[in-house]
């Protein structure tokens, strides 16, 4: 056996068997490359789902680690520290005008649990709406986290069943279309959660117009429009966040993933003071959320996104492989989609599942991983060069004109 086949087995051995990894064993990384344990290198196309935006430990990133972890690294929240004010304020800066505050908590589904919460405290305490009746829609074939509440309002089978009984007060609509969104709305609505992409879903990107109708809906009628950019935002489409392709602004941004910069789990709430103002001490928190280890590592995310001009990278460099990708002779591809490095290719059902592609393209050298059985998703840290792309569509090519 081979060192990775041996941590393979241990792997699978004493896991439990909730994923389903390519057989591959990263032992190392740097920029857009990973190592297996035998030195075998490949381009990493996955990014861990957006969160490596800034490609493999960063040297600014790791540094700050490095720095901050020399320091004091947590203090939990029952004390102040140096980096969460500063944080906070680089993130609401970031965020643009109307954002005011931050909520800092660790993983995605904390983030967006924060946002339900908050969204249900707003609409008691500042819409008027009757204790207990709160509804929050979200649109089908969401991907909003794994907690018992946001897969009550999923409508992936896998991601639900057997996990009831499932937290009331939810609404899903079909994604991308706003009379149903329209329909849906009652005078006890708080909030419309949304991904401006859906990443999870098989990169799916709502017909033009969407984001910008039910931005106008929520205004009309009172409800937070809530969007979940915690795969989309920090550059990946090629904008600071997905809603910018359509000019709206959220009441509320959830981040995650790429807030981290590719070296610690840090996501945040972000909202203006009417919204997260609405928490008093003691009515949430996380034992580890804010601590300064990760506030360190965030700060200096942003300013590498900012200053490395990531976003700019991402539709420039997404605009020409996404165009070539098109040119592909093949007799499987049924679509290309997405925006900036964020890109979805659909097979055709025949083709046998994306998964097999996935694997042929591991033999190559490219680590990606298909999404919803047909769906190759294409999503390399921001950092690749032209030469690389190049590099990877030949590749690309190679297995899908099979
Ligand atoms: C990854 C993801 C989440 C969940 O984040 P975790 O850190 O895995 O909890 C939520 N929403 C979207 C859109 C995501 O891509």
């Amino acid at each position: 056996m081979t060192r990775s086949e041996e941590i393979m087995a241990l792997t699978d051995r004493y896991g439990a068997h909730n994923y389903k990894p390519l057989p591959v064993v990263i032992d190392k990384a740097e920029g857009i490359w990973v190592w297996d344990c035998e030195g075998n290198k490949y381009l990493d196309f996955l990014s861990c789902y957006s969160a490596l935006n800034h490609g493999h430990r960063h040297p600014a990133i790791v540094a700050a680690l490095k720095a901050q972890a020399d320091k004091v690294t947590v203090t939990s929240r029952a004390f102040h520290n140096t980096e969460l004010g500063p944080f906070s304020a680089e993130l609401c800066r970031l965020c643009g005008p109307g954002m005011e505050m931050v909520l800092p908590m660790n993983s995605g589904a904390e983030a967006v649990e924060t946002a339900l919460k908050a969204a249900r405290k707003w609409g008691y305490q500042k819409k008027g709406i009757p204790a207990g009746r709160a509804e929050i829609i979200a649109c089908a074939d969401n991907f909003h986290g794994r907690t018992i509440s946001i897969v009550s309002f999923s409508t992936e089978p896998d991601y639900r069943a057997d996990f009831g009984p499932y937290t009331p007060g939810f609404e899903t609509i079909p994604y991308g279309d706003a009379a149903a969104l329209d329909r849906a709305i009652t005078p006890n609505t708080a909030a419309f959660l949304v991904e401006p992409i859906q990443g999870e879903a098989g990169v799916r990107v709502p017909p033009r117009g969407f984001l910008a109708a039910a931005r106008a809906l929520c205004t009309e009628r009172n409800v937070l429009f809530m969007a979940d950019e915690i795969q989309t935002g920090l550059g990946r489409t090629g904008k600071l966040f997905a809603c910018d392709h359509e000019g709206v602004r959220p009441d509320v941004y959830i981040l995650g993933k790429a807030l981290g910069g590719g070296v610690y789990p840090v996501s945040a709430v972000v909202a203006s003071e009417s919204v997260l103002g609405v928490f008093k001490p003691g009515e949430h928190g996380s034992t580890f959320g804010g601590n300064p280890l990760g506030a360190a590592v965030a700060r200096v995310a942003m300013k590498v996104l900012v200053e490395e001009r990531l976003a700019e990278r991402a539709a420039e460099l997404g605009d020409y492989f996404m165009s070539r990708l098109r040119r592909i002779p093949s007799k499987h591809v049924k679509e290309v989609r997405g925006r900036g490095l964020l890109i979805g290719v659909e097979l055709h059902p025949e083709a046998g599942g994306a998964r097999r592609f996935c694997e042929a393209l591991q033999a190559e050298g490219l680590l990606c991983k298909e999404t919803h059985t047909h769906v190759i998703r294409f999503a390399p840290p921001l950092v690749i060069g032209k030469d690389d792309i190049d590099w990877a569509l030949e590749r690309i090519a190679r297995v899908l004109s099979r």
